[in-house]
């Protein structure tokens, strides 16, 4: 099992994972690769079996292209816990990753019971893509020990960490989600605890400006997503990343910086708030900007705005 000195001087050996969803399923998979003793946790048995079930998968398609070895998978597996009690997954860890929905209430009295339940000197880190971390932490007793670890979908491919430090987290804390970080094979980025923080601020702004460049007929989604890709080689255009990440998680985070900031320039345009109003949400409900019924975008009619 992985024992490693962080800058800190704090080890890591065990991590708890709460929250067995896309993001925690993948977290834990990243923990259990870093050779980290894992405990998944999730609040619903079938969540957690869930979650256990796409890792599983996940190393099975590895090897079934040869980029995992049985081996390694056996390996990887005997790190890894499935602990539906809470307070067992996290009494012995030393770093604990909430993955559960983004609802501040529930953030944070999930925090509260884990504060009262972690050894003293265990670094709890959250997976919050556009909350406050100050805000959570502000209900702790000890908020020296909350991060923002903000993981990218899907967790075992994306490369980035985003750590977000509020005013009062400690150096130390720091040093040991920086760390942990780099032992998930991860570049961490530190970021203050600013609304959007510095990947969905932009992301957010850059697919809706593209939107509003749609909705005044500057060009058609496709030309507009290919002048980013083949112009500014990002590795896909703003207006299907947009349908992939979801019309409503991106209306949503828009109005959370435009109240943030009380400044209009980040109002979700029209279109977007029809495109959403009409349940065309993207790739998860088959229409967006684009139509997914193929599996890849594809022109679509989009609503009247007059
Ligand atoms: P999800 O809905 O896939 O998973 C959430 C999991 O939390 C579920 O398995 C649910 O059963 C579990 N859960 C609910 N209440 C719980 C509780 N009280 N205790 C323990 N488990 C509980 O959500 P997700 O997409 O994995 O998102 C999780 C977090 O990660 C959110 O804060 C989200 O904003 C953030 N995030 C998501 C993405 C993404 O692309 N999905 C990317 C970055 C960050």
């Amino acid at each position: 099992m992985g024992r490693r000195m962080t800058r800190g001087g704090m080890e890591i050996s065990t991590v708890a994972v709460i929250g067995a969803g896309t993001m925690g399923a993948g977290i834990a998979q990243v923990c259990a690769q870093a050779g980290w003793r894992t405990h998944l946790h999730d609040a619903h048995p079938d969540g957690l079996a869930a979650g256990m079930e796409r890792i599983n998968a996940f190393w099975d398609k590895g090897i079934a292209r040869g980029k995992t070895t049985e081996e390694q998978k056996a390996t990887w597996s005997t790190h890894l816990h499935a602990v539906s009690d809470l307070g067992e997954a996290v009494a012995t860890a030393d770093l604990i990753v909430e993955a559960v929905p983004e609802i501040m209430d529930l953030k944070q009295s999930i925090f509260q019971q884990v504060e009262a339940l972690v050894r003293p000197e265990a670094v709890m880190g959250t997976n919050t893509s556009s909350l406050s971390i100050g805000t959570i932490a502000s209900v702790l007793k000890h908020p020296e020990r909350l991060i923002g670890m903000h993981f990218f979908n899907p967790v075992p491919i994306m490369s980035l960490l985003e750590v977000v430090k509020h005013e009062g987290t400690s150096e130390s804390t720091v040093a040991l989600a920086l760390d942990a970080g780099a032992a998930m094979g991860k570049t961490a980025i530190l970021v203050n605890d600013v609304p959007g923080f510095a990947t969905s601020r932009l992301g957010v702004v850059l697919g809706n400006e593209a939107i509003r460049m749609l909705a005044d007929g500057v060009a058609s989604a496709k030309d507009i997503d290919t002048a980013m890709t083949l112009g500014y080689r990002h590795p896909m255009g703003p207006l299907a990343l947009t349908d992939l990440v979801g019309l409503d998680v991106r209306r949503d985070i828009l109005l959370n910086l435009q109240a943030s900031f009380n400044d209009d320039a980040y109002a979700p345009h029209p279109l977007l708030e029809a495109l959403v109003a009409e349940g065309r949400l993207g790739k998860k409900t088959g229409m967006g900007i684009y139509d997914w019924s193929s599996g890849s975008p594809e022109p679509a009619d989009l609503p009247d705005l007059t």
